[in-house]
């Protein structure tokens, strides 16, 4: 008996610290790491409902590492938070989707809007809205082209300043999302305090919006709160015809999802959704 919980136990030890090790690399590997070599953004679609046209693509960082190969930002954004190196690699993102959406709407002459996922830190950063204001500036570039994506979370912390910074950013005329909307710590309030645009409702609503009757019930009250209080809807991770027919049905006004679309590299999103858009 002694002996089969000393084999437990020295089984747990050593899972955790297989665990510790691979964080550690991790964060070696990021320090060491040439953002623009190693580093590269995703786009995925985002579709209008009413007339199923392009509005806008949410940027998805990737990481490509020489040896290790392909790192899920699951993995590695969490690491970059407890470094700081977020800091420096959030503002690499935001610069390369910054460019890349006046890139494309200059060369299209459209007005698709780029979502940046923001962490946390970035955004309690004092100078956050300033830096911002300043690249729109020295990039000349339209605010509308921008959406920045805040998890409800984020949104929630009880922060004075996190007022500021929402009201900062609405005045500059960017737009701003409530990212995962519905599966968080569940006050509404904020919605109402915080000058917001968009609401992405959570995948994990939308993966049971066909099966549970609850989670429809739920979809649909956010949808007509949102459209009271004058704030868009976009539903996350739609992958089937069953989902996107309820979501029309309830008009909710845009769709993100497999079922338009991938995250991929900006050539073949270019090729796959601009194209197709012009032509
Ligand atoms: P998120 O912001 O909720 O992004 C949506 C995730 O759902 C993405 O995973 C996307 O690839 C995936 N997805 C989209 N549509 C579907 C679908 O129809 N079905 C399924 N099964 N999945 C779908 P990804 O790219 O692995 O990103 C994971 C998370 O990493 C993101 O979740 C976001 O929180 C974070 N992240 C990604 N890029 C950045 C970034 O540039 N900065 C920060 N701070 N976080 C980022
Ligand atoms: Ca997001
Ligand atoms: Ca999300």
């Amino acid at each position: 008996k002694i002996s089969h919980n000393n084999q437990k136990y020295f089984f747990f030890d050593s899972d955790l610290s297989e665990k510790v090790q691979k964080k550690h690399s991790l964060e070696v590997m990021l320090k060491n790491s040439n953002f623009d070599k190693e580093f590269k953004l995703y786009y995925q679609p985002q579709y209008r409902t009413s007339d199923n046209k392009l509005v806008g693509m949410e940027a998805l960082l990737r990481w490509i590492h020489p040896e290790e190969g392909f790192i899920s930002p699951a993995d590695f954004i969490p690491i970059a938070e407890e470094t700081g190196i977020i800091f420096s690699l959030g503002e690499w993102v935001i610069n390369q989707a910054m460019c890349q959406a006046k890139a494309w709407n200059q060369k299209y002459n459209m007005d698709l809007q780029v979502g940046i996922n923001i962490s946390p830190l970035q955004i309690e950063n004092s100078d956050f809205v300033n830096r911002i204001r300043q690249k729109i500036h020295d990039e000349d570039i339209k605010p509308e082209w921008i959406d920045i994506e805040i998890t409800e979370g984020v949104a929630m912390s009880s922060q004075v300043s996190m007022e500021e910074i929402f009201s900062g950013l609405a005045n500059i005329g960017i737009s701003i999302s409530i990212d995962d909307f519905g599966t968080g710590y569940s006050s509404l309030s904020y919605i109402k305090r915080f000058d917001i645009d968009r609401l992405k409702i959570a995948k994990e609503l939308i993966d049971n919006i066909a099966e549970d009757k609850n989670t429809l019930l739920i979809v649909k009250a956010i949808i007509m709160m949102a459209r009271g209080m004058g704030l868009k809807t976009i539903a996350e991770g739609v992958e089937d015809s069953n989902q996107l027919e309820i979501l029309k049905v309830l008009e909710c006004d845009e769709i993100q999802g497999y079922i338009f679309g991938r995250p991929v590299p900006p050539e073949i999103f270019e090729l796959e959704h601009i194209d197709k858009t012009i032509h």
